[in-house]
């Protein structure tokens, strides 16, 4: 292959406002993706970009059309596709952050499941960057045919979803309003016959850029992954840590910030663990290293390029807290683990939308990954007790010196005014660093994490076939909330609701970063009403259901309606099943 390779984002040619805001949010180098896409773009090449999530193809598109971009046109100029509500305002997000320090850029989320209103503002305010969902974008379109005419770049992302979802005849609408000089990129993880034709229709002589996938295999190591949603990972690991039996461990995470973030949250755990990124001083990084192979450290935070040469025998376990860019990356990555014949343990936590890059690691490994279990109460207590009894051990043999301190038993109990088994306890707690000792408690104070299935439901799947259905334009968002509904409906037919009680839903969810107990006091706080009033609570991802009294629900939910839960209003309305 004759493309250069590119290990920093300077050497790419990135505009230098960017690079700052890049540095900002801590990417330490180009992912695979980027390296090869960016030159492209930059060039004013169009590409098909053969990705899936994770891999970091937003700001392979991203950086370089925010670096083209005239910053004193006030047009829009960038026009990105995508399939649903979730993923646009993610790649919104994106190009907010990577375009911090270019001031006059502007950029805007046009989906569907939100007022017309404030996004018609936006466009008409001059947002240079358009991330629209096609349904909503040809809804506006309706209105004014002529906002995209000075449109110079589009990005058609996850083109093989929108497809699936029934985007076609939307998307062919849009084409005919943006003018034919433009560079386009098509990114999609799969390249069906309907995406090679769009490419062929759409696409100026475009170059295919895939990562390309070597097989490779991993031998003992024992491969587990878990789902769960981004904002639920660190307490993930705790609760896994609690129950492993590692002698060293390293964690994998994608950024500078995420490396600290972690390290700081096992150290006030009690974890012997520090964090290995770029950033540190060269002299450091070895003395952290160092530390880890002769056991003052335990659990080492990396980025991938910090790890780089990384060979600590002790090493146990791997932990991949976020997803490496490719299986390559996954094999490198959990070969730290498993050295000289022993057998090693590799983790890897998924996000929903990461599914497909686990099913890639398995198909490129050739091995099946299986589902690790969520370590329950129980099982926290046992392993907490073990590791008791474990450290309490050693000082339990008898020696010259015990006899100290069987004599301050008598003081201690005396001056304490309790039994020895009382002083027991409270040494017993003491030790334990306030870990509660009970499962009850230990189920009553852990932070809860919201389960994840793995596999699609039937209803998702047979929705995603029916997507000619226009009423279902508005995105995943709404789409998955359904499934989730629908889900919960077939597990609830015996969830009965509580007598004098009617169920109402709010679209806020475990995603906004809520929990019950700020629903609850949102409620308490401005309706007027007691505790005993207020029935369950379900925290879904997407929204929850909150049981009110009967009694007087008109009335409450007028008090409620402009109550707001985690900065997002909370818009309570009577919740019917369908
Ligand atoms: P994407 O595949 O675009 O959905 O990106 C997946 C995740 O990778 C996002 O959280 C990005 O912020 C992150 N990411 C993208 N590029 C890099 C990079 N070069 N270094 C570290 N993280 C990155």
């Amino acid at each position: 292959m004759t493309q250069k390779n590119y290990s920093s984002f300077a050497e790419l040619g990135i505009h230098p406002n960017i690079l700052a805001a890049i540095a900002e949010v801590g990417y330490e180098e180009p992912s695979p993706i980027q390296a090869k896409a960016i030159p492209e773009i930059l060039a004013g090449q169009d590409i098909i970009g053969q990705a899936q999530t994770g891999t970091g193809k937003t700001a392979a598109f991203a950086l370089p059309i925010l670096s083209k971009l005239d910053p004193h046109s006030h047009h829009t100029q960038v026009l990105v596709l995508a399939p649903t509500r979730e993923l646009a305002l993610q790649v919104a997000d994106a190009f907010e952050s990577y375009a911090k320090h270019l001031p006059s850029i502007k950029i805007a989320a046009i989906y569907g499941g939100a007022p017309m209103g404030p996004q018609l503002k936006a466009i008409r305010q001059g947002a240079q960057v358009l991330v629209a969902t096609p349904g909503r974008l040809c809804d506006h379109l309706r209105k004014d045919a002529n906002f995209l005419s000075e449109v110079k770049f589009l990005v058609l992302d996850e083109a093989d979803e929108m497809l699936k979802l029934g985007f076609m005849e939307d998307l062919e609408s849009i084409f005919k309003t943006l003018p034919a000089k433009r560079q386009t990129a098509l990114f999609s993880a799969t390249l069906p016959a309907s995406i090679k034709a769009i490419a062929e229709q759409q696409l100026n002589e475009p170059k295919h850029i895939k990562i390309a996938a070597k097989t490779q295999t991993v031998e003992c190591i024992e491969q587990t992954y878990l789902m769960v949603y981004p904002e639920q990972k660190n307490t993930a690991i705790l609760r896994l840590l609690e129950v492993e039996d590692f002698d060293a461990l390293i964690a994998f995470v994608r950024t500078k910030q995420a490396t600290l973030d972690l390290a700081s949250e096992l150290e006030n755990k009690g974890y012997r663990a520090a964090a290995l990124n770029g950033d540190i001083p060269q002299a450091q990084r070895e003395r952290v290293i160092e530390s880890l192979k002769d056991g003052r450290l335990d659990i080492v935070v990396a980025t991938d390029v910090a790890a780089r040469g990384l060979d600590v025998p002790r090493i146990t376990h791997v932990f991949n807290v976020d997803m490496p860019y490719d299986p390559e990356s996954y094999v490198h990555r959990i070969g730290r683990t498993g050295r000289a014949g022993r057998t090693g343990k590799a983790l890897l936590l998924v996000t929903p939308r990461e599914r497909r890059m686990l099913q890639t690691i398995e198909r490129v490994t050739k091995q099946a990954v299986s589902e690790a279990s969520l370590p329950d109460a129980s099982s926290m207590l046992a392993a907490r007790i073990k590791r008791l009894v474990k450290t309490l051990q050693p000082f339990t043999i008898s020696n010259d010196t015990q006899h100290y301190y069987l004599d301050l038993i008598d003081k201690f109990t005396t001056d304490l005014n309790c039994t020895t088994e009382q002083l027991a306890a409270a040494l017993l707690r003491c030790i334990s660093n306030r870990r509660p000792l009970s499962a009850e408690e230990i189920e009553r104070t852990e932070p809860k994490l919201t389960p994840i299935t793995n596999k699609r439901e039937p209803r998702e799947r047979k929705e995603r076939s029916n997507r000619g259905d226009r009423s279902e334009r508005k995105g995943r968002g709404e789409r998955s909330e359904r499934t989730e509904r629908s889900s919960r409906t077939s597990s609830r037919s015996n969830d009965k609701v509580t007598e004098g009680k009617i169920r109402c839903r709010t679209p806020v969810g475990s995603l906004d970063g809520v929990a019950a107990k700020n629903i609850l006091g949102a409620i308490l706080n401005e309706a007027g009403i007691n505790k005993d009033q207020i029935g369950k609570i379900t925290i879904r991802p997407s929204f929850s259901l909150i049981e009110l009294p009967e009694k007087g629900l008109d009335k409450i939910l007028t008090k409620l309606r402009d109550t707001r839960v985690a900065g997002k209003p909370l818009k309570l309305r009577r919740y019917r099943e369908d």
